[in-house]
């Protein structure tokens, strides 16, 4: 059995990520892959309805980094700011992870930052706010690829391109021997765009009808990334668990939810909840979001910002895992995902995500790079806890 699900898992990769491509959202590419789902779930029964939303989309045009007159190759990180009519010039600083206690002396300066700790946006803002006029960005994680970053929506506080793990060693050893002068040019309209957010029910029975389980993974990705981990692999292992749970009804209604321009700060998933919050905050038990779980061990991932996710469905998650034989670990994210706009709310949300990841979020995250035995696993986890969560009538 889980050999017949690795095999499907890598078709759907294989779709997504090589015969579609990155499917940032509102994109051509976004469309395609949204009919490829909704195909595959009305073909198994499931009602589908698709909402449409209006946001901006980052639409970038040129984009160019020099340091001391060498050309670096990099990307602008989306919804960075333009430059305008010149470009920008400074000192490059090193500010290491660019959390508020690294951000000393960067009045005037290029910062130059890894990611993780504090997401990007923030770096960016808190920056700003020092004085900093450009931001240089790298994961140290991907020694092939370059990061693709993302700042405040729509429209980060100052021009930041993302660079490779190399260049990025390279310029702050450079830094700190000498001056490094940087020269950031970015030019980049913002789009009025539609999202599509697609909707597949899995009804329960009449007497539990209204209650239903959310389950999320956004079909979006970033604009230069292939998007395999982040997010072909939730997405693939959405439509597999429709698959493996589609005969047998339930007292709860499973709803399977792709969400779009995640990408863009959940702005799909906010929408919806905004939409639906009478209907969510009556009836939704739950929502499960994957997101990122095709590389390394699965974890249920804590939060040190926008509230606590949900212990209550985290117990449902650690049980079935024990009922697999599988360790799940816990993990704190400065990153945010769908989880975040129903945990706002008050409904129960959980997020299940691997680590370590290399690949994550950069021009490297490619069908190959991924780990199709643990999401084999994560397909049966799934299929555990929402099985668990939709069969009782008990109070969640
Ligand atoms: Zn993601």
């Amino acid at each position: 059995m889980s050999d017949d699900i690795d095999i499907k898992l890598k078709r759907w990769l294989l779709l997504l990520t090589n015969v579609i491509g990155s499917r940032a959202a509102g994109s051509q590419q976004d469309k395609q892959a949204l009919l490829v789902m909704k195909n595959h779930f009305e073909k198994l029964g499931l009602e589908t309805t698709i909402e449409n939303f209006i946001f901006w989309a980052y639409v970038p045009r040129t984009w160019s980094l020099s340091v001391d007159n060498e050309t670096i190759p990099c990307l602008p990180c989306v919804c960075s700011k333009s430059t305008d009519v010149s470009p920008v010039r400074g000192s490059v600083v090193d500010v290491g992870y660019g959390s508020l206690d690294e951000l000393t002396d960067v009045k005037g300066k290029v910062i130059l930052a890894r990611i993780g700790r504090v997401h990007e946006s923030f770096k960016a803002e808190a920056a700003v706010k020092k004085g900093a006029i450009g931001m240089l960005l790298f994961s140290e994680d991907d020694p092939d690829g370059i990061y693709t970053g993302r700042v405040t929506y729509p429209i980060g506080p100052l021009p930041s391109v993302c660079i490779s793990k190399n260049d990025g060693l390279l310029i702050s050893s450079l830094s700190k021997r000498r001056s490094a002068k940087a020269e950031i040019t970015i030019g980049a309209d913002t789009k009025r765009s539609v999202g599509r957010n697609l909707i597949a029910k899995l009804p329960g029975q009449a007497t539990l009808t209204d209650e239903s389980i959310m389950v999320t993974a956004h079909r979006d990705s970033r604009r230069f990334s292939p998007g395999a981990n982040d997010n072909g692999s939730g997405c693939a292992v959405m439509m597999e668990m429709a698959r493996l749970m589609v005969d047998k009804q339930r007292k709860r209604s499973i709803v399977f939810f792709s969400t779009d321009a995640e990408e863009y700060g959940c702005q799909g998933s906010s929408r919806f909840v905004q939409r639906h919050y009478p209907y969510l905050t009556r009836s939704c038990v739950g929502a499960l979001n994957f997101d990122s779980v095709g590389q390394g061990k699965p974890h249920l991932v804590g939060r040190d910002r926008e509230g606590a996710l949900s212990s209550v469905l985290n117990k449902y998650c650690e049980i079935a895992g024990k009922k697999m034989g599988e360790t799940i670990g816990h993990r704190d994210h400065p990153g945010g995902s769908d989880c975040d706009s129903f945990a706002r709310t008050g409904i129960n949300a959980s997020w299940i995500r691997c680590w370590p990841s290399s690949s994550f979020n950069t021009t490297t995250d490619s069908f190959e790079k991924l780990d199709y035995d643990v999401m084999s696993r994560i397909c049966k986890l799934g299929e555990l806890i929402l099985d668990r969560l939709a069969s009782s009538s008990g109070k969640i």
